[in-house]
């Protein structure tokens, strides 16, 4: 239970997940928030109206997978750091975006450690881009190459010295 361990588990997270076949199409955000919480930043950032109007403020959100277009902004007005955008649509590496909150700051072209949802290491990363624009206000996304086994599973990183 998420409200034990802080992590989700694999039937919550099948709840969430776009198909393999919409994430093969290009990127696609993951909203991995379980928990009822007055929140709906999701919402109001979207500017195509991918994710379903808040009928309750304590609402979990909802997105259209389909009306996504992957756009990312969303990733950094989520207080949660609950977002993720995921892009399996490159033959030999999976894009996973995921918000950053930590220092030291990753260099593009950087290689990382990849960590799932429990701070495992899971594979090593290419670190693609770094956004970090006012409006993201200190929320950073890290665009990581990771292969596609772990597209799924890859939720974060550490940085690790001397690499
Ligand atoms: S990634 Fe962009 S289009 Fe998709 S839900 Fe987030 S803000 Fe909306
Ligand atoms: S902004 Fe983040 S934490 Fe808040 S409801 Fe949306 S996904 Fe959940």
């Amino acid at each position: 239970m998420i409200e034990n361990t802080g992590v989700a588990t694999k039937e919550d997270l099948a709840q969430v997940e776009p198909s393999l076949e919409r994430r093969e199409k290009g990127p696609v955000a993951v909203f991995e928030c379980f928990q009822e919480i007055p929140c709906n930043p999701c919402y109001t950032s979207c500017r195509v109206g991918a994710v379903e109007e808040f009928k309750d403020i304590n609402d979990l959100p909802h997105v259209d997978h389909d009306r996504c277009t992957g756009c990312g902004v969303c990733i950094s007005h989520c207080p949660g750091l609950a977002i993720f955008v995921v892009d399996q649509s490159h033959q030999d590496y999976a894009v996973v975006r995921v918000p950053y909150e930590f220092l030291p700051v990753p260099s593009e072209g950087q290689e990382v450690d990849a960590l799932d949802r429990e701070g495992n290491v899971v594979c090593r990363a290419r670190v693609r881009k770094v956004q970090n624009a006012k409006s993201q206000d200190k929320t950073l996304v890290v665009w990581l190459e990771v292969p596609h086994e772990a597209a799924m599973t890859a939720r974060n990183f550490r940085v690790v010295k001397d690499r």
